[in-house]
């Protein structure tokens, strides 16, 4: 009696219902086999772009500085970027549009201008002044630090890893250089040998660039906030307003960026 309300029974005796979980139970075992294939893949997939990643860096190429996080960007207020030891250049920071100066080197073409006029004061003024680093390429400011590293491994007889970090206590790590922005100078004196004309064109532009919207970007005193030491030769464009407020209050662009 009781057997006739029950489910039907097939020929191996199981109920009926069993032939429906058992393609439950293949179509769970088909989302388990997916499940670890991406599992798997995903694993690959980080491991491939950590040994990317690993040999990039060994290379120099690919992301730069890599522990250092990336400075703010806004393509607005382009001439307002802080990079430094601590804000890397970031990813998506358009590579310059260039203007070739007389002696070879290269700046942001939207600098151009202020700074052909900038000079033109200071010729006016019996000065010669000569841009003697615009832009570089990350390749070129590694170059630098490595041949910096190189130096004081062979003439100073430092350990490798000493003589990196002396090294970075005077270059810029690749990807925080202000020169790889192509909106920093340093100024010299033509062909100077001499500390005294060298001297006269530090002296200018101490009073003076401001007027074109440049600044003395690794003041005396603040290298707390810059993280370098003082160089009278370097100078940043950041435009005609900001300038002047930095060179008043005599802040730095990390603080007037505060
Ligand atoms: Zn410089």
């Amino acid at each position: 009696m009781s057997a006739s309300i029950s489910r039907p029974l097939q020929a191996d005796g199981r109920a009926a219902g069993h032939v429906r979980s058992f393609a439950e139970f293949r179509r769970a075992r088909m989302i388990r086999s997916l499940r670890r294939l991406a599992v798997a893949f995903v694993a690959v997939a980080a491991l491939a772009v950590g040994v990317l990643f690993g040999l990039g860096r060994i290379a120099h190429i690919g992301p730069f500085a890599p522990g250092v996080p990336q400075a703010a960007y806004d393509a607005r207020s382009w001439n307002l970027i802080v990079v430094n030891r601590w804000h890397r250049i970031p990813d998506d920071y358009p590579a310059p549009q260039l203007t070739k100066l007389a002696n070879g080197q290269q700046v942001d073409s939207r600098i151009y201008p202020e700074l052909q006029r900038m000079f033109d004061a200071m010729r006016a003024d019996g000065i010669s002044p000569e841009v003697t680093a615009g832009y570089r390429t990350h390749d070129e400011q590694q170059q630098i630090m490595d041949s910096t590293v190189f130096q004081y491994v062979n003439h100073q007889g430092m350990s490798e890893k000493e003589a990196a970090a002396a090294a970075e206590t005077k270059v810029a790590v690749p990807g925080t250089s202000e020169h790889e922005l192509g909106l920093a100078i340093d100024v010299n004196a033509v062909g100077a040998s001499e500390a005294d004309a060298n001297q006269r064109v530090y002296d200018w532009l101490a009073a003076n660039a401001w007027r074109y919207g440049f600044i003395l970007r690794y003041p005396d005193g603040k290298n707390d906030v810059t993280g370098v030491l003082f160089e009278p030769w370097h100078y940043r464009y950041v435009g005609a307003e900001a300038a002047r407020t930095i060179h008043d209050e005599g802040v730095t662009l990390e603080e007037y960026q505060r």
